[in-house]
Order: C-alpha cells, then sequence, then structure tokens
C-alpha cells in the first residue's frame, strides 16, 4: 500500500487539527491500518513521528432489487459504523434504501451484518 500525501491529525505541538503533509512514511498492518511515518504541521511547521490506526474497511454484502431484477454488489463500512433499516445509502450511482438486514447480533454495527437488502429509490440522472 501507498501511503498517503497528507493526513488529518492532532499537532503535537500547536494542538491545531489540520491535513499534515506526509515526509515520509509507510502503510502496513492487517487487521487495521497502520501508518508509521514523518509528517508535518502546516500551522506551526513541527515535524513530528506519528502512528495512527484506524479500522480496515469491511466489505458487506448488499442485494439490490429494481424492479423485477436483483443485483449482488457489496459496499465498504467501517466495523464502528451503524446501519439502519430505512436508511438511504449511496451505491455507485444511485441511492438505495436499506430494506432489510440479516445479521449476526441484534445491534447493527456493520461487522455484525451477514446481508443487507435494498431497493433503489432513486437512479441518479446526472452522468
Ligand atoms: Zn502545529
Amino acid at each position: 500500500m501507498v501511503a498517503p500525501s497528507a493526513l488529518v491529525l492532532t499537532c503535537a505541538h500547536c494542538g491545531e487539527v489540520v491535513p499534515h503533509r506526509v515526509l515520509r512514511g509507510k502503510i502496513a498492518g492487517k487487521d487495521e491500518i497502520v501508518f508509521e511515518g514523518v509528517v508535518r504541521c502546516p500551522r506551526c511547521d513541527a515535524v513530528s513521528n506519528v502512528v495512527t490506526r484506524e479500522p480496515k474497511p469491511i466489505s458487506v454484502p448488499l442485494i439490490v432489487s429494481w424492479l423485477e431484477r436483483s443485483e449482488r454488489t457489496s459496499l465498504e463500512f467501517s466495523p464502528e459504523e451503524d446501519v439502519t433499516v430505512g436508511e438511504e445509502l449511496d451505491v455507485a450511482d444511485t441511492k438505495v434504501e436499506v430494506t432489510a438486514i440479516e445479521s449476526a447480533g441484534r445491534r447493527v454495527p456493520a461487522d455484525d451484518i451477514v446481508r443487507m437488502y435494498g431497493r433503489i429509490v432513486r437512479e441518479r440522472t446526472s452522468r
């Protein structure tokens, strides 16, 4: 994986939450995305070593019905993200309403979702 060119971080020196320029760094990690590198704060010019971790997005299967057809696709979520029935999601170039969720637990954080169902409420016309 290629390291990003900028990262939004809290500066350890001036405390500002700003996009820091990545001077050098690498991305690693199996279960989470770990960035290790050197960044520069645009406010105070302080250069600092940082290690950030964020959970890897997970892919949730989604079956979308449209007229008589249904199509299998998938959506990426961060594991802590909650999804609710009735919610409208952007899927490729369409809006999809979540109509049902199959999940392993009662609450539905994305990593408990086995499969979701949706229907297209509006096809985007702008190309
Ligand atoms: Zn700073």
